[in-house]
């Protein structure tokens, strides 16, 4: 017998019955014989066919694929993208009923009902909307639950990579958490996590959501300062990722806010996997309890020569170098000291003492005080 009469024969079977789709029934042979239409098939297998009842597999899912379609294009109308991806939730018991008549037929090697339903879905979305479809790494993706007919939009999120400077005292650097979701996202933070915006990752968070659109962004700082510490020179580098945005370009210019200054802004591929080295120039304002002893502020040039080593409660320690070292005396009581320093050395503790050696405290033999430091300058390596 030859394929066509052995397919013919056991769709007659099937059909004598089962209603069938003319999707649902192609779908089952069109595999076999390297046809791309399983509809065309369907309705050729059908000819001599009148469906009295819903399709028994998909109950006649596949005549509603506009409704789901349009579900698609209103969902996607503000995102701006050149590829996407399609996933389908739907009911287990159409799976059950395909599963059971692939099993009693033996119908082996073909598609699912919920690869066809979304393998159409693309072809439709392709063909209005001249969008490309990438299975891999889409821009957008598409959740279309056909169970209770919504859809859900996801966007791969975008990475920029920029410096800022800080040019007033008492700006914090990192945004508290909505009160109210904790910086999950909730409808009273429009879902992004934070609700406030005058530290300079909320300035900064603002200004993308505003430019790219999305919930929430993940910062990644090139090191930390105090609330009270201004960051000039180049600025500090940072990294933001914005999830789910709906715009992939923007034009991105340097921009200047009360007090905050970004530059270099631009899109990068990722965030780097890697912590980077870094070195800071960092001018520190030093209370001193006893009169500074010039034979004490001389010492300081001997910082250079051995590494600083701070101790951390978990029992770990790790060391940072100190490059350069230039003081300067203020007063009887104060002295400015402006050191080149690997990135990562905790200020305050240096100065005054607390399981890191050397330190000032220790070297003047007297309780010492960081009053302000401030970030000259941030060099990457
Ligand atoms: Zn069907
Ligand atoms: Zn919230």
């Amino acid at each position: 017998m030859s394929n066509i009469s052995q397919i013919t024969s056991i769709s007659k079977q099937i059909l004598k019955k089962y209603d069938l789709c003319d999707h649902c029934l192609g779908r089952f042979f069109s595999k076999q014989l390297n046809l791309s239409s399983n509809k065309s098939l369907g309705k050729k297998l059908k000819i001599d066919y009148i469906s009295k009842n819903k399709c028994y597999v998909c109950k006649n899912l596949f005549h509603n694929l506009d409704h789901f379609l349009n579900l698609m294009l209103d969902s996607s109308s503000n995102y701006v993208f050149k590829t996407y991806g399609v996933g389908a939730i739907i009911k287990p018991s159409i799976v059950d009923r395909d599963d059971f008549l692939r099993s009693k037929y033996k119908l082996k090697g073909i598609d699912s009902v919920k690869t066809d339903i979304t393998k159409e879905l693309i072809k439709l979305f392709t063909k209005k909307t001249k969008k490309v479809m990438d299975s891999l790494d889409p821009e957008i993706t598409f959740t279309l639950n056909l169970k209770d007919e919504s859809c859900q939009l996801r966007t791969k999120s975008i990475t920029i990579s920029g410096r800022y400077v800080k040019s007033k005292r008492g700006i914090p650097q990192k945004q508290k958490s909505c009160d109210n979701c904790f910086g999950k996202g909730c409808r009273m933070c429009d879902f992004h996590g934070i609700s406030e915006f005058q530290s300079v990752e909320g300035i900064i968070s603002k200004l993308f959501f505003k430019k790219f659109g999305g919930t929430t962004t993940k910062f990644s700082w090139i090191g930390g300062e105090d609330n009270s510490s201004l960051v000039l020179g180049g600025g500090r580098p940072f990294f933001v990722k914005i999830k789910n945005p709906s715009k992939r370009k923007s034009i991105l210019s340097d921009e200047n806010f009360d007090f905050i200054s970004l530059f270099n802004l631009k899109v990068i591929d990722t965030s780097p996997k890697k912590p980077l080295n870094f070195n800071s120039i960092i001018k520190i304002k030093i209370f001193t309890t006893s009169q500074i002893d010039s034979k004490n502020l001389k010492k300081l040039k001997d910082l250079t020569s051995t590494p600083i080593v701070i101790y951390e409660k978990s029992g770990k320690r790790f060391e940072k170098k100190i490059f350069d070292v230039k003081y300067k005396k203020n007063s009887k009581n104060v002295f400015t000291m402006t050191i080149t320093a690997e990135g990562g050395l905790p200020i305050k503790r240096f100065i005054a003492g607390g399981d890191i050696s050397p330190n000032i405290s220790t070297l003047f033999d007297t309780p010492c005080m960081a009053q302000e430091f401030d970030f000259l300058d941030i060099i990457v390596e």
